[in-house]
């Protein structure tokens, strides 16, 4: 094989230590040709091959007996055009790390989630994303990547240039090759004014739509151990604060560069269920979920989180075609999560909702497909550029139905 770094113990772990494997090997390609000279020598032995970006999804996507590729060895920014709004960075780049490379050369990314610690190429395909009416995910920043397929042929797609691919390439789950890079649309460097208050859960619905519409970014955080009273409000904003009322309740204010405002601390270690739900079932979900775990998990303490995703045209997208809200739930690593996630994803599939490609579900290869419309689009290109399945694992082919 290639000169790649091997680890000596070959013994992997996401971040929730939910999922764990035993590789064959884990290589760190220091380069993108060692990459494709992994890639290569794989498929001429016939490996399986996963490729793992931070290892922060919670379903087992990364998980392989084959050759588990991590691209930690692919750092920082191949280039950046700032007239263009746009830079080409390496698709293994941390999140946390692109913040101050982008900012030197005046720009920022559009939206971000709640942490940094993703690599990009994982990041975008999981479709992860922030919060913002108008804002889509990681994903629809991207207007170009090059894909190494199994086989170890180069692709370079674009809208312009292989644009199935592209556009399937978007949101993969890593079933259609390794990314290599990454091209951003991005914007000129920007700050971000951030509020955080406190108001009761009626409020807070009342207001709603309101923050929706008038924020670029805003979210909520509903914390049942305070069942109705204490609720956690969170909005982010470039405009001027609210007058009136709310401002009396405003707890914590802040100003920064946009990369530094929207991540977040997560120290503590939890398993997660997100659903991408029409907006507009948005809220009434959010009540069945409340009511659930008032009724049945009443010794659930993790907050809820409600955010909003602008539709795009991501063959996989749990965004494709409609407006959404998204609704997070959790439970601590170390507790069982089964029946109460369960229960919530009834609550989330009767209102047609689509999960998230890195959260925990049970949903298989029919019940996905009945969810997106473009579903045997992804599939022919999949089949196209991975005719052998070396990029399948065992979660995966439960998700393609093969
Ligand atoms: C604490 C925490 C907070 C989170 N917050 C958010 C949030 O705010 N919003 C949100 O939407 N999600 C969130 N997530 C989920 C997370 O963003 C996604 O699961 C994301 O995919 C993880 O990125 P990663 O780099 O760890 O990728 P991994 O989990 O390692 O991999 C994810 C997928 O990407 C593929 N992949 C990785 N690198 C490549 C590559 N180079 N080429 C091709 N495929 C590749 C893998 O094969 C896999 O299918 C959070 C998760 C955690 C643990």
């Amino acid at each position: 094989m290639s000169n790649s770094r091997r680890s000596s113990v070959p013994q992997w772990a996401n971040w929730s230590g939910g999922v764990t494997c035993t590789p064959q090997r884990i290589a760190t390609p220091a380069s993108e040709a060692e990459l494709i000279d992994l890639v290569r020598q794989a498929a001429r032995i016939g490996a399986t091959l996963r490729v793992a970006g931070s290892g922060h999804s919670f379903t087992p996507l990364c998980a392989t007996d084959g050759v588990l590729v991590s691209l930690d060895g692919l750092q920082g920014l191949v280039a950046a055009d700032p007239a263009a709004h746009q830079a080409t960075v390496w698709a293994g780049a941390k999140l946390y790390a692109l913040g101050d490379l982008l900012w030197e050369h005046g720009l920022a990314q559009v939206n971000m989630g709640d942490i940094d610690r993703q690599a990009l190429a994982g990041a975008i395909s999981t479709g992860t994303h922030g919060t913002g009416r108008t804002l889509g995910s990681l994903s629809t920043q991207v207007v170009g990547l090059r894909l190494v397929t199994a086989a170890g042929d180069v692709l370079d797609c674009s809208p312009a240039h292989e644009p199935a691919i592209f556009k399937a390439a978007q949101v993969s789950l890593g079933s259609l090759g390794v990314i290599s890079q990454v091209t951003l649309r991005l914007l000129p460097a920007y700050y971000l004014h951030e509020r955080t208050w406190v108001t009761s859960f009626d409020e807070c619905l009342a207001q709603l739509a309101e923050q929706i519409e008038n924020n670029r970014h805003f979210e909520f955080f509903w914390v049942p151990e305070h069942d109705e009273r204490l609720p956690l409000v969170k909005g982010y904003t470039d405009q001027e604060p609210p007058q009136g009322r709310l401002a009396r309740y405003v707890r914590e204010e802040r100003i920064d560069r946009s990369y530094r405002i929207f991540p977040s601390e997560r120290a503590l270690k939890f398993n997660e269920i997100e659903f991408a739900l029409p907006a507009d079932a948005g809220s009434t979900c959010l009540c069945e979920v409340r009511q659930l775990m008032h009724t049945r998990y009443p010794d659930v303490v993790w907050p809820i989180e409600y955010r909003t995703l602008a539709a795009d045209d991501l063959w996989l997208s749990p965004a494709y075609g409609r407006e959404t809200v998204t609704i997070s739930v959790h439970q601590a690593a170390e507790l069982p999560y089964q029946p109460f996630f369960a229960d919530v994803e009834a609550i989330f599939r009767n209102h047609h909702g689509r999960p998230h490609w890195g959260k925990i579900h049970s949903l298989t290869a029919r019940e996905l497909a009945e969810l997106y419309p473009t579903w045997d689009q992804f599939q022919g290109v999949r089949r196209q550029v991975d005719p052998g399945g070396a990029l399948l694992n065992d979660h995966l082919r439960v998700l393609f139905g093969r």
